[in-house]
């Protein structure tokens, strides 16, 4: 019978967090795979578990899934650990993941601490819709289409940054961002860890914050979605100034067929399709 991976949370700064499941887990397993064997050692040496370690990581999260795929088809049970919190999450574990359940293994999840729900709950802001980002792209032009994707993004969204890239993302935020009222944002770093702090500001006073001091720990950074209600007044204002055929055709080319874009407009006006339909007659 084929082992199984155990995808096992471990605490993102406070060992308290350690959960029983987890360390009867890692205690019994065949084989624990961790992101940074010399990190990981230090926690699995503090709970006493002295478990085979082999390392898993962004530079071998393929060749190395083989193996360990290799392995749970002997029967071998394998732990997934990552540098903290939960495996999968903008770290190497998606793809293992994705790779035991296309070679048929079973994949089991642990819960545990994560940075993003965390700070997500320490926000303040809305937490029934969100979208997480994880890290922004490096590259330019991947960064710009994320950055130009989340403009009308309504949905509370989460990113993680490491302090180096901080002040840097604030800006692009910031010009991202740039429509409307000033955006909310809460700034958690250093969470569940002795000097945890949150900061509940807006993207422009986040900037003047770090203008003179230099950000240090991780932080996860959650943002304001921007108002639906917004969005739907700069579109009147869109349709305002066209005419009727202009106003249809804007929604054929957002690929409406002719009927629901006359529909569609129609309810824009305010009127019935049939005035839409005799007034396209006379524009004619
Ligand atoms: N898989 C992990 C999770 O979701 O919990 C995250 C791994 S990702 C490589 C590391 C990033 O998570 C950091 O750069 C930071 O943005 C965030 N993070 C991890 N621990 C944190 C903490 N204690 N406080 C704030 N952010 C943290």
């Amino acid at each position: 019978m084929s082992g199984i991976l155990q995808l096992c949370a471990t605490p993102i700064g406070n060992l308290g967090d350690m959960s029983p499941r987890i360390l009867e887990c890692l205690q019994n397993t065949d084989l624990i795979a961790a992101e940074d064997t010399r990190n990981s050692i230090k926690l699995l040496n503090h709970f006493d578990i002295h478990t085979p370690l082999t390392s898993y990581h962004e530079f071998n999260k393929v060749e190395k899934a083989y193996s360990l795929i290799a392995q749970m088809r002997e029967g071998k049970n394998v732990a997934l650990i990552t540098d903290a919190g939960t495996p999968a999450i903008s770290d190497p574990g998606e793809i293992i993941v994705r790779m035991c359940i296309e070679a048929g293994i079973t994949v089991t999840s642990l819960p545990g601490p994560c940075a993003c729900i965390t700070a997500l709950t320490l926000s303040g802001l809305d937490t029934r819709r969100f979208v997480f980002e994880g890290f922004l792209p490096r590259e330019k032009k991947d960064r710009d289409k994320v950055l130009k994707s989340l403009e009308s993004e309504t949905r509370t969204m989460i990113l993680y940054e490491a302090p180096h890239h901080l002040k840097e993302t604030l800006d692009d935020l910031s010009t991202a961002l740039k429509e409307g009222p000033e955006r909310k944002i809460a700034l958690c770093r250093e969470l569940t860890k002795k000097f945890e702090e949150v900061l509940h500001t807006t993207i422009g006073a986040s900037i003047l914050r770090y203008e003179n001091e230099d950000p240090r720990g991780e932080y996860v950074l959650v943002i304001e979605g921007r108002n639906p209600e917004m969005i739907s007044a700069e579109e009147a204002a869109v349709w305002e100034s066209m005419s009727i055929s202009e106003h249809v055709a804007m929604y054929v080319g957002r690929g409406m067929d002719r009927k629901e874009a006359m529909k569609a407009a129609a309810a824009d006006r305010g009127v019935s399709k049939r005035d839409i339909y005799s007034a396209l007659e006379k524009e004619k």
